[in-house]
């Protein structure tokens, strides 16, 4: 195990220039490690890919004595401790899943002064001996990782959050940093108070992703529109599909495999080692698709996933954020699209109604719905109205579907009356019907049922030829998501009228729809034959070559060393390295993402590979 590469008087642009081989820090990173090297408390709000884990990493190798890191995310523990230790940094963690021989080898590190990382998991704080232990070692710090954890609302709360508190009483001196990538402020409170982090010097980054573009698509089969983006604009890249159900999952992992797409299921289902192979396998290996409910993806810190996909419509902006966020850690483009329809808003309220819960509850999930619903209907940019949704303000982004191809606003107040007064006629016979039907009425359609409930005699039949079914579609839909028209909570999914449509039927007010802009299948990107389109994006032939030979040697280093890729280099640092195209070990250390350990290990293999024949 190499030991790490620093002297005692190693300043924070010194570790991160030799250890991490980056050049500079970013956004707030320097003022962050500055705080906590200081011996300052720090509150780190950061999106995911903004460089989090480097504020405290480097702090835990300025200070003396061992950084303890606190993280609900033990599947992941072993990958990133062998990412550090891979840059030379000495790491151990201490959960459930290690025997005892191995935990006592990291207690003796540890108490040894052998290491610079812990990792912990939070229930291991419960075990006294836990605290005993921390309590001989010489501990430089403790982050709290993912620190919404301890947030009660969300959904990823983590019971063994709440004891943290503990730390702050039991070593007063020592600095502790709370990171999250959640957006919220009323996460933010609640993580401060929780933690006892009154004190802590507050850092929130923007929560911009510039790198995703955004993209809501009307629902038409969305498992063929997910093969089509695939085909057309991420053959070969890894990503991740978001389903509802179990059983959405498994059809369509099932799916994409008969349609020559690698891709495994991810849900709570399956039995434990069956999630923990698939999850090993999609970060280990370049360009599988994990298709999963939301109960995969959190911490996944794998840099290269290059899109990330949702058949169903997310129950908040907050889990559509997470959840996309995951796209592009590295920087590169990356696309977040989702499939959205009459379907998932009918379903999504009747969840809502059927929900358990007081009064109080079920409004909350409806503003969370509601606001979901607006970012999926606006005819502005979707970044704009994102952050503006976290308290950020903005300008339009040039980089979603709707700054790249605007969508037209029409005055859908006629089309809105039409609807609901076929809904009232219908109603004042004692009748109410589903969305499918009352169109039928309104295109003037015969069908069987039409003719058999007499319904070609009401006034409204016919009177809603000038648009066809699909757009009448689109009009019940976005009457239900801005709240002018109800769906029963029943099994029939039938109309009815709400308070708010009285005054649209009263002509008092206007409505405004979306018209959907045509769009073709896929935007074309020059791609690749093989995989890694983002990365390998503009690389002239020569470069590109250098590039995939590149990866194939690191698939290989990455396979032998059982460790994923992008342990041993990111796309980004490959990249760099086939355009720059370093002669000399001197040259490479030049190159981002090429740190002293790195470059000892594998220097020479890579300029070999570099050398012109
Ligand atoms: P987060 O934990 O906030 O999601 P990470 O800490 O995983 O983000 O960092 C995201 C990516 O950015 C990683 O690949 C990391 O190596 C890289 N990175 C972080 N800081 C820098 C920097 N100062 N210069 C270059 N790359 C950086
Ligand atoms: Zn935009």
């Amino acid at each position: 195990m190499p030991s790490t590469v620093l002297d005692v008087s190693a300043t924070p642009l010194d570790v991160l220039r030799t250890v991490f081989g980056y050049e500079e820090f970013r956004g707030d990173q320097a003022a962050i490690i500055d705080a906590v090297v200081g011996g300052e408390d720090a509150l780190v709000l950061m999106p995911t890919g903004g460089g989090k884990s480097l504020c405290y990493q480097i702090p835990a190798l300025v200070r003396s004595g061992t950084g303890v890191v606190i993280s609900p995310l033990i599947a992941l523990m072993q990958d990133q401790v062998d990412a550090l230790s891979a840059l030379g940094v000495r790491a151990g963690f201490l959960n459930s899943t290690q025997g005892f021989e191995q935990r006592r080898e990291t207690e003796r590190a540890l108490l040894a002064g052998e290491l610079d990382l812990l990792y912990l998991a939070p229930e291991r704080l419960r075990v006294p001996e836990t605290l005993a232990l921390l309590q001989q070692a010489e501990v430089a710090l403790f982050a709290i990782d993912e620190a919404h954890c301890v947030s009660q609302w969300g959904h990823d709360f983590r019971p063994d959050y709440l004891m943290l508190h503990v730390l702050g009483e039991q070593w007063p001196d020592v600095p502790r940093i709370a990171l999250t990538a959640t957006a919220t402020r009323a996460t933010a409170t609640e993580i401060t108070e929780r933690l006892g982090l009154h004190d802590a010097r507050s850092f929130v980054a923007s929560f911009d992703r510039p790198n995703i573009t955004y993209r809501v698509d009307p629902k038409d089969n969305p498992r063929n529109q997910l093969l089509r983006l695939i085909r057309a604009e991420h053959a070969g890249d890894a990503g991740i599909v978001y389903c509802l159900s179990r059983a959405s999952v498994e059809q369509t992992a099932e799916f994409l495999v008969d349609n020559g797409i690698e891709a495994l299921p991810y849900h709570a289902g399956l039995d434990n080692r069956t999630r923990a192979a698939n999850q090993s396998r999609f970060l280990r290996e370049d360009g599988l698709v994990m298709v999963a409910t939301i109960a995969f993806g959190m911490g996944i810190d794998k840099p290269d996933v290059r899109f990330v996909a949702h058949l169903d419509l997310p129950k908040s902006v907050e889990g559509y954020y997470q959840e996309t966020g995951r796209a592009g850690r590295d920087g590169l483009p990356s696309t977040a699209w989702l499939a959205y329809g009459l379907a998932d808003v009918v379903q999504q309220r009747r969840l809502i109604d059927s929900s358990e819960g007081d009064a109080a509850h079920r409004r909350r999930l409806s503003a969370h719905l509601d606001a979901m619903l607006a970012l999926c209907e606006t005819v502005d940019c979707r970044r704009v109205q994102m952050l503006r949704y976290f308290g950020e303000e903005s300008t339009p982004c040039g980089n979603c579907d709707t700054c790249l191809a605007p969508p037209d606003a029409w005055d859908g107040t006629v089309a809105a009356q039409k609807l609901l007064s076929a809904v009232v006629r219908l109603d004042q016979r004692g009748q109410r019907y589903g969305a499918g039907h009352v169109i039928d009425i309104l295109v003037g359609k015969t069908t069987a049922r039409v003719t058999q409930l007499g319904h070609e005699s009401l006034t409204v039949f016919g009177v809603g030829e000038e648009l066809d079914e699909r757009a009448w579609r689109g009009v019940v839909r976005q009457l239900l998501a801005q709240g002018l028209l109800g769906v029963d909570a029943s099994g029939y999914q039938t109309l009815h009228l709400v308070e708010a449509s009285r005054a649209v039927l009263a002509g008092e007010r206007q409505v405004m729809l979306r018209r959907e802009p045509e769009r073709k299948a896929g935007r074309s990107r020059t791609k690749t034959s093989g995989s890694a389109a983002a990365a390998a994006a503009d690389l002239s032939p020569e470069d590109l070559t250098l590039f995939e030979r590149l990866r194939e040697w690191r698939a290989a280093v990455a396979k032998e060393q059982g460790v994923p890729a992008y342990v041993v280099f990111h796309d980004a640092t490959l990249r760099a390295m086939a355009t720059e195209r370093p002669t000399s070990l001197d040259d490479l250390a030049g190159v981002s993402g090429v740190g002293a350990a790195k470059l000892e290990r594998y220097g020479d293999g890579v300029l070999e590979l570099l050398a012109p024949e």
